[in-house]
């Protein structure tokens, strides 16, 4: 047999199924790419498309990295004993409760790995994070969407999609991209009613952001089914090394530990990661940059006439007509955000809060645009 040979099969008729119909994540762009492709300075092109923390990484993560990197040449451990003691202190829960991935988006596979197949329902919002449908359709499970109410998650509609072949259930909170959150006491609700063939996925990306997130670990410690997943990528700023966790009863991450590669978390993001959780003062910067900004993008909508879904975390959704043609008239400009057709919400564009300089320029570029300034 040779590769010319019209009877061997291809490999994409090898694949097993599901492969070829798995829809494929499109991240934010770049710096460089955009630089690239359009003949700009990539000093000069402002990116506010991945939700990243503008201020950077906290400065006590950066400095252990630096410090991780003179032994890279040994395996990290394995069992991030270390982070995940750390971690269980500052949650208030048992270190066998921890769980920790290669971004948080790794707990979300894990997930998969463990409860999903052929046959098998997830329950999410329409209009939730993306992941959870790809994660879904990556097993061959079937997504169950569930239209969002005024931007917010229907938590009675959610329940109601319930049914004996449910087995996950999504709720970020904030949720992106609409950058809502339910009231603490309805979620705490909701992880009550929930039937318990279901396992409850509580996102909780942006939970430092929030003034009153839910807390589900009363819940867990009764041995309820729930897991709540948390990054660092978000306000700790270290987005580039992947790391993330999850907590829940002892039982639930002992299944997802045997599914997870041996050395998932690298030893760089390990030592980041536990030098960063320590930097209060750094996420307290953050939440009060992130605060002002949003205020900042908000009074710039208004004057602009913009409708915008008022968004309690890091980045804010607003209507501009024709989001696919907003990203590139920006993108053209040297600014960076998020188009929102693939979530179904073509006439808006999604951005992330950046400093005050960051916010006024993408401000101002969004006025130059709606006012028909530009050239
Ligand atoms: C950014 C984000 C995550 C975090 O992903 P990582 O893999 O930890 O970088 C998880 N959930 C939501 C809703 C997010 O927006």
């Amino acid at each position: 047999m040779n590769a010319t040979d019209s009877q061997e099969p291809s490999v994409a008729e090898l694949v097993r199924p599901g492969v070829l119909t798995q829809p494929v994540y499109e991240p934010g762009k770049p710096i460089d790419d955009v630089a690239r492709e359009l003949g700009l300075d990539p000093a000069t092109v402002l990116k506010l498309a991945s939700n990243e923390n503008p201020l950077g990484a906290s400065p006590a993560g950066v400095a252990a990295a630096q410090r991780a990197l003179r032994q890279i040449e040994l395996y990290p451990d394995g069992g991030a004993v270390r982070l995940r003691a750390r971690l269980a202190d500052h949650l208030g829960v048992a270190p066998g409760q921890v769980i920790v991935g290669n971004g948080s988006n790794e707990i979300l596979e894990l997930l998969g790995h463990v409860f999903l197949g052929p046959g098998v329902e997830a329950v999410m919002g329409e209009r939730a994070f993306a992941v959870y449908k790809l994660v879904t359709l990556l097993f061959g499970a079937t997504p169950v969407e569930v239209p969002l109410v005024d931007h917010r998650h229907d938590l009675d509609a959610l329940l109601a999609a319930i049914t004996e072949r449910t087995r996950l259930v999504f709720l970020p909170s904030p949720n992106n991209p609409t950058g809502t959150a339910n009231d603490a006491a309805d979620i705490v609700r909701f992880a009550r009613a929930l039937p318990p063939h279901v396992i409850f996925v509580f996102d909780e990306a942006y939970v430092e952001y929030l003034d009153d997130p839910a807390d589900l670990r009363p819940l867990i410690a009764e041995g309820r089914k729930i897991i709540c997943t948390r990054t660092f990528s978000k306000i700790y700023g270290l987005a580039g090394l992947r790391l993330g966790y999850g907590y829940a009863p002892a039982e639930l991450t002992a299944l997802l530990n045997r599914v997870r590669q041996p050395f998932n978390v690298n030893a760089v993001a390990l030592a980041a990661g536990e030098a960063a959780l320590e930097d209060a003062a750094w996420v307290e910067k953050s939440r009060e940059t992130n605060r002002a900004g949003l205020a900042q993008l908000a009074a710039g909508f208004e004057r602009l006439g913009l409708e915008y879904i008022p968004s309690v975390t890091n980045f804010v959704s607003v209507r501009v007509g024709d989001g696919a043609a907003m990203f590139k008239a920006l993108q053209a400009r040297g600014v960076i955000v998020r188009p929102m057709g693939g979530y179904g919400m073509p006439e808006w564009i999604r951005i992330s809060v950046g400093t005050r300089e960051q916010n006024a320029r993408v401000l101002g570029e969004l006025g130059a645009l709606v006012r028909g300034e530009a050239e």
